[in-house]
C-alpha cells in the first residue's frame, strides 16, 4: 500500500504533468498500486499528486467498477450544479458541502493507453470533478460550504 499525503503537503498544490508515455513500466506498476491503496483506504478516487507523484492519473471506483483516467479533461459542464458532502483521504476526519456540475463529459486515456469519453451523472461526475481538481492542485476544502469535523471512534474492536 501506498503512503497517502495529508494536507498541507505541497505536492498536493502542485499542478500535475500530463502523462507523455503510456506504456511506461513505472505507471503500469503504479496503478494497481494506486487502486489497491484506494480500496484498503475505503476510498472513491485517488489522483497521483495524493501518493506523491505529481502527474495527471487518477482512479476511481463506483458500482463496484474501476477507472483509471490518465491525462483526463472535462470537455462538457452541465449548467446544473447540485451540492453534496465530500471528504478526502489527504484530508481526514474533514467533510463539507461542495457544489459541482451534475453531468460532465470526460475525455481521458484508459490504463491501455486507449482514448476514451465518458458521460458521467450525479455521484460519478462529482468524484471526477473532485479527483480532476487534485491534479490542478485544488482541494475540496477550498471549495466547500462549510466544513465539519468527524472524529472516528477510538475503540478499535
Ligand atoms: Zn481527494
Amino acid at each position: 500500500m501506498l503512503k497517502i499525503l495529508i494536507n498541507p503537503d505541497p505536492i498536493l498544490r502542485q499542478k500535475a504533468k500530463p502523462v507523455t508515455n503510456f506504456d511506461d513500466k513505472k505507471l503500469q506498476k503504479l496503478i494497481p498500486e494506486m487502486i489497491e491503496t484506494m480500496q484498503k483506504s475505503d476510498g472513491v478516487g485517488l489522483a497521483a499528486p495524493q501518493i506523491g507523484e505529481s502527474i495527471r492519473l487518477a482512479v476511481v471506483t463506483y458500482r463496484k467498477k474501476t477507472i483509471v483516467l490518465i491525462n483526463p479533461e472535462i470537455i462538457k459542464r452541465s449548467l446544473l450544479k447540485e451540492w453534496g458532502e465530500e471528504g478526502c483521504l489527504s484530508v481526514p476526519t474533514i467533510y463539507g458541502d461542495v457544489k459541482r456540475h451534475k453531468k460532465i463529459t470526460v475525455n481521458y486515456i484508459d490504463a491501455q493507453g486507449k482514448k476514451q469519453c465518458l458521460q458521467a451523472f450525479g455521484m460519478l461526475a462529482r468524484i471526477i470533478q473532485h479527483e480532476v481538481d487534485h491534479l490542478d492542485g485544488i482541494l475540496f476544502i477550498d471549495k466547500a460550504k462549510k466544513l465539519f469535523t468527524l472524529t472516528p471512534h477510538e475503540s478499535n474492536d
